[in-house]
């Protein structure tokens, strides 16, 4: 099925590409997105846009697009990522990234390349907008502590009603569409705990306090957390990951080392946990007359979907023409994005969009060395971003 904001993005299909494989062939690090920024402001003052750039002293630029006739209304953000990864490209294509060591393999080349496409077509329909549409272009999403809680703090969200975020999936056909209401992406924090007990002879235990039983005990106590502190309406992961101390069989060591990591899909969940994990550390140790350090390092927060937010992008998919049978209703994800710290802030919909295809070879996970999406997605990545903001424009709320 097509609709007109489908057909005109389709038109737009090979603009789209460009832009996507420029972007690809010449990916830059977390934090160091200066280029990319330069290339993105460029092509939005090309389409009418004044983009305002370094914002909060980063490579993040944003650009509004403002009514002829305004409603008053709060305006529409829609934010894409700009980042690529420290990985050497394997795809062989046209368009591979020229810098050895540096790949957009998470597919936000094609976030940039929708949402310039979603400016083209909204520039066009301005007439038709009563509210504001705030497009956010934001680094360095792939590193902790991230690129969008800067942005955040430096107010890009001041007078926004709605945000909207969409990230190629290669787990999922093109074509599809896939999110949740509620928790969407886990919230991550890393562990890690050290032991500190009193080496010796292994054949003397007796003069020792050996950190190597301490850290067994702990290993199986922190799995408790889940079983015995959480609700069962509740989810969390507790993953220790790597165990290191000692250096012989006939020595007891001075002190073991854990880490690991903390998947909840909500911050009181993720207090909890952290909590435990320190009181655990510091008992199963005392206990046995050692000493736990506890080390734990936040990450992102669990990015949680508005349901009126959800609702608006799927009646807007809908009307796009994406199947009812092409929009999927996803489990919560393990992994963490920072389109969270967005969320915290005013209702938001993060939005997974196919980008397999078998046949082209698109089929390798994200961060792989031969990730590459089917670009028949753009457009309709494009449409849906410009259908969003279209339609927050008729029914969107005052600011709040
Ligand atoms: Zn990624
Ligand atoms: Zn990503």
């Amino acid at each position: 099925m097509s609709t007109p904001i489908r057909a005109a993005a389709q038109a737009l299909a090979d603009t789209l590409s460009a832009w996507r494989r420029h972007l690809h062939a010449h990916p830059e690090l977390s934090g160091q997105e200066a280029e990319t920024a330069r290339y993105v402001a460029a092509e939005l003052r090309r389409l009418g846009y004044q983009p305002r750039e370094q914002i909060a002293d980063t490579h993040g630029l944003i650009a509004d697009l403002l009514p002829d006739s305004p409603s008053g209304a709060a305006a529409v953000a829609l934010r894409a990522d700009m980042d690529a990864l420290p990985i050497t490209e394997e795809t062989g294509a046209t368009y591979a990234s020229r810098r050895p060591g540096v790949m957009h393999a998470c597919g936000h080349d094609a976030h940039m390349a929708m949402l310039l496409g979603a400016a083209a077509l909204l520039a066009e329909r301005r007439a038709e907008l009563r509210a504001p549409v705030r497009l956010i272009f934001q680094p360095s999403e792939e590193k902790s502590p991230g690129g969008a809680a800067p942005l955040v703090a430096a107010g890009v969200l001041n007078g926004v009603g709605e945000v909207y975020g969409l990230h190629i999936w290669s787990e999922m056909p093109v074509g599809t569409l896939g999110t949740r209401v509620g928790p969407f992406m886990s919230a991550t924090s890393e562990l890690r705990i050290t032991i500190t007990g009193r080496g010796g002879h292994a054949a003397m235990p007796q003069q020792c306090v050996d950190p190597i039983v301490v850290a067994a005990e702990l290993v199986l106590a922190l799995q408790t957390i889940v079983s015995r502190s959480i609700a069962m309406t509740d989810s969390a992961v507790v993953s220790i990951t790597q165990v290191q101390g000692g250096s012989a069989s006939n020595i007891i060591p001075e002190m073991v080392e854990l880490r690991g990591t903390v998947r909840t899909l909500s911050e009181p969940v993720r207090a909890i946990v952290c909590a435990r994990v320190h009181e655990l550390a510091t008992g199963v140790a005392r206990n046995h007359g050692a000493a736990a350090e506890v080390a734990i390092r936040e990450g992102y927060p669990a990015v949680v979907n508005d349901a009126n937010a959800v609702s608006r992008a799927l009646a807007a998919a809908r009307a796009i023409g994406i199947g009812e049978t092409d929009i999927v209703t996803m489990s919560p994800q393990g992994g963490g994005e920072d389109f969270a710290y967005y969320a915290q802030k005013v209702p938001a919909a993060f939005l997974f969009l196919g980008g397999r295809n078998e046949t082209k070879g698109c089929c390798h996970p994200h961060h792989h060395p031969r990730f590459d999406i089917d670009e028949a997605a753009l457009p309709i990545g494009a449409a849906l971003l410009t259908q969003v903001a279209l339609d927050w424009s008729v029914t969107g709320k005052t600011p709040r």
